[in-house]
């Protein structure tokens, strides 16, 4: 596929340390089948997906079928698992945007709607819905199948200060490439006593380690960046806010082995994966730092 302008970094993103290495090579498995440079920094352990595709560029690498986050397909056992756990991890969300701002409701952004499966859920729970989703086949759907009228992610820039209760981004900020640009826009828009709740995996986890170029939440070029806490952590710090909390995401464990078991042996292995995804979930019982992938809560400093 062509990747003609791509960006490279020669510094760290988050704490803009020169310190910064090659660590994994790694296939695009879903779309392109191309290989991409993870890259590791050593001062403050972010990772980035070096040589990506820029923001025009990059449409094609989400073209694909079995892109799932973007359609309501339900073929395959994985895609039936992700569509059932889908329904209930709705209302775990739910109640916790409603656990940490301290209200029943209020006003919230989501950022990477989707199709607006959890715009939907938070409206019927009362609140006021802003949602933002770049993609258009997704909006269409949205629209057709939730009644939700989504914004394209320009309209981000128009938001007003102090408007937002809560700011939600579920798996969608490694796919940004205007990270700071994004996370200085939701300080400004987010109201003092705010929650900016953002989920994305954690290539620290067990499964992480398990799998290492295999890992799909590696998910290339798609994922520009890849998190550890301690990176989330100075990310924060750097943008105005602090992590209040972090929450371990159960279901993903099992939902990125059971791709990565695909990746790496070329057919489904369920019983491992449920064992490699148990594992991981085990280490982060008492230690969601370790687990697939963490939802972080943050507020204002
Ligand atoms: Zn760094």
């Amino acid at each position: 596929m062509m990747n003609d302008f791509p960006i490279h970094y020669t510094d760290c993103l988050v704490c803009n340390s020169k310190e910064i290495q090659k660590v994994l090579d790694i296939q695009d498995y879903t779309v392109s089948k191309d290989f991409f440079e993870v890259w590791h920094c050593n001062q403050c352990t972010f990772r980035f997906t070096q040589n990506i595709p820029s923001a025009v560029n990059i449409g094609p690498y989400y073209q694909s079928a079995s892109y799932i986050s973007h359609s309501d397909t339900q073929e395959g056992f994985i895609h039936k698992c992700y569509h059932l756990v889908r329904s209930y991890t709705l209302q775990v969300k739910q109640k916790l945007i409603q656990k940490t701002t301290g209200k029943k409701t209020g006003d919230l952004l989501d950022v990477g709607a989707g199709t607006g499966a959890f715009s939907k859920t938070m409206k019927n729970a009362g609140w006021l819905v802003t949602a933002l989703e770049p993609d258009e086949t997704a909006r269409q759907n949205a629209l057709e199948k939730n009644g939700l009228a989504l914004l394209s992610p320009d309209q981000l820039y128009q938001c007003k200060p102090d408007s937002f209760d809560a700011i939600t981004m579920w798996h969608v900020l490694e796919h940004v490439h205007d990270l700071h640009g994004y996370l200085n826009m939701f300080h400004t828009i987010l109201r003092q006593n705010g929650r900016l709740v953002i989920a994305v995996p954690n290539y620290t986890s067990y499964d992480a380690s398990k799998y290492q170029s295999f890992w799909a939440a590696y998910d290339v070029p798609r994922h520009l960046y890849h998190f550890s806490p301690q990176s989330m952590a100075v990310l924060a710090e750097k943008k105005g806010f602090k992590i209040n909390s972090m929450k371990p995401m159960w279901f993903d464990s099992f939902y990125v082995s059971m791709l990565s078991e695909q990746y790496k042996t070329g057919c489904n292995q369920y019983f491992r994966a449920f064992w490699n995804g148990l594992i991981s979930n085990m280490k982060s019982l008492f230690d969601s730092k370790k687990c697939s992938s963490v939802i972080y809560i943050l507020e204002k400093k």
